[in-house]
């Protein structure tokens, strides 16, 4: 395999070294409690990285792939990554910008991480691909799949929304129910790809995923004139999301590009605030206790976040913070993104701008990005039993809570803009 030499592994849990042939997926001593991250050769990788930014390769996540485990050949065709990053006029002196990766093959962010699955299944000769999840993953991967030979099958769990395994099942994917709740079927996926050879892409369990999502921050930088923002607002659900964008920014510091990275503001749902509960309690990522899930948001419904130990570290080493926002306030993100910026987002994916504006995002004289992670197509349901559609008096609500943005767009910047002259 010509990229295994390109990166070695590092459990974040135990500081265990490994080289690429000797892992699979997880850290072998640690098994699914550790968590293991890439390593690649950094300043070996920084002239084929700046090389890549020219204008001669596609604004896509594979003009990354001096740092991806794969070369960039035998990806699927289809445009995943390189989407647009809108400024939104602030209220402030600050700027704040959306990262729209709604606008993704399959309508989410996790369209990086299971683009790079199916590339590294076929690496690996798999005929087969699965994963363990109840939406946003599963609707990629299948989307993914199809777009490849594989073969995709599904692990969901008997409470799986009706409208994600639609989307999962236009897309030729098999799907087995599995009695039980999200655990369950990850272990169902876990035992049948153990058995039967299959390609594991499940989250928590598949260390390479943060890779694939890892690209959104290096468009972040290159959209914003090859330059970090202050801050970047997340949504948190299994934390892998937050965790890869941390690992993104961190690694341009690795190869000298910048000198610091941005703070990674992690944003949760009230119901369902594992990490910010850790993060406060300051016991580190095992500590503290699983509760239930009880949110709206089910792209961030967690009981106990399976990247918690990444998650927790890129907003600590970071200098961020855990915000936790309400159901309502996430509603009235969907209905303000829509509204003041045209950009229509699941509610899972509407929690970052609704942190944002808690945070005082818009009235603070920094630079911060908001990731919109997953489109509002895939909860249509979630948001008519909101009420916010037909309520009248919503306006009036919305301005209290927004404070008075007025985040209409004013410049858009789809792909990177020239390289400016820098010292
Ligand atoms: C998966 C997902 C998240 C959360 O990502 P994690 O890696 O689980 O923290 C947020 N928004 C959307 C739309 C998602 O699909
Ligand atoms: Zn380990």
């Amino acid at each position: 395999m010509a990229d295994a030499c390109k990166y070695s592994l590092h459990c974040l849990q135990c500081q265990r070294r490994y080289s690429a042939d000797a892992v699979s997926y997880f850290c072998p001593h640690c098994e699914l409690d550790g968590a293991l991250d890439l390593e690649y050769d950094y300043r070996g990788q920084r002239a084929a990285f700046v090389a890549a930014l020219g204008p001669g390769s596609p604004f896509d996540m594979w003009r990354y792939h001096p740092l991806l485990p794969v070369s960039g050949d035998g990806v699927p065709a289809l445009h995943t990554g390189g989407s647009p990053l809108y400024e939104a006029a602030a209220a402030g002196g600050g700027r704040v910008f959306i990262k729209d990766d709604s606008r993704n093959p399959s309508g989410s962010l996790k369209d990086r991480a299971s683009a790079l699955a199916v590339t590294l299944a076929q690496q690996r000769g798999a005929s087969v691909i699965a994963a363990a999840s109840t939406g946003n993953a599963a609707a990629a991967l299948a989307c993914m799949s199809a777009a490849s030979e594989l073969r995709c099958v599904i692990f969901a769990p008997a409470n799986a929304a009706r409208e994600k395994l639609a989307q999962i099942r236009a897309y030729g994917a098999e799907v087995t129910e599995v009695q039980g709740a999200y655990d369950e079927a990850f272990a169902a996926c876990h035992h049948a790809c153990l058995q039967h050879g299959w390609y594991n892409r499940s989250t928590g369990l598949n260390a390479y995923m943060t890779e694939g999502k890892k690209t959104v921050a290096f468009e972040i930088y290159e959209q914003l004139g090859r330059r970090v923002p202050d801050r970047v607002y997340v949504p948190v659900g299994n934390g892998c999301i937050v965790g890869a964008v941390y690992k993104g920014f961190r690694e341009l510091v690795d190869m000298g590009l910048e000198a610091r990275v941005p703070q990674i503001i992690g944003v949760q749902a009230t119901g369902s605030d594992y990490l910010w509960r850790a993060w406060q309690a300051g016991n580190g990522p095992h500590a503290a206790q699983a509760l239930a899930p009880r949110t709206a948001a089910s792209s961030i419904s967690v009981a106990l976040p399976r990247d918690r130990i990444k998650a927790l570290r890129a907003v600590q080493a970071s200098g961020g913070e855990f915000l936790r926002v309400s159901d309502a306030a996430i509603y009235e993100s969907v209905i303000g993104l829509a509204r003041r910026c045209g950009v229509f987002a699941e509610p899972g994916a509407a929690t970052a701008y609704a942190g944002a504006l808690v945070h005082g995002a818009f009235t603070a004289p920094l630079t911060s990005v908001v990731l919109v992670t997953g489109s509002g197509l895939k909860d249509v349901s979630g948001l008519l039993s909101s009420g916010l559609l037909s309520r009248p008096a919503h306006a009036a609500a919305l301005e209290t809570l927004t404070d008075g943005v007025r985040a209409c767009l004013r410049a858009a910047a789809w792909g990177p803009p020239p390289p400016l002259a820098r010292a």
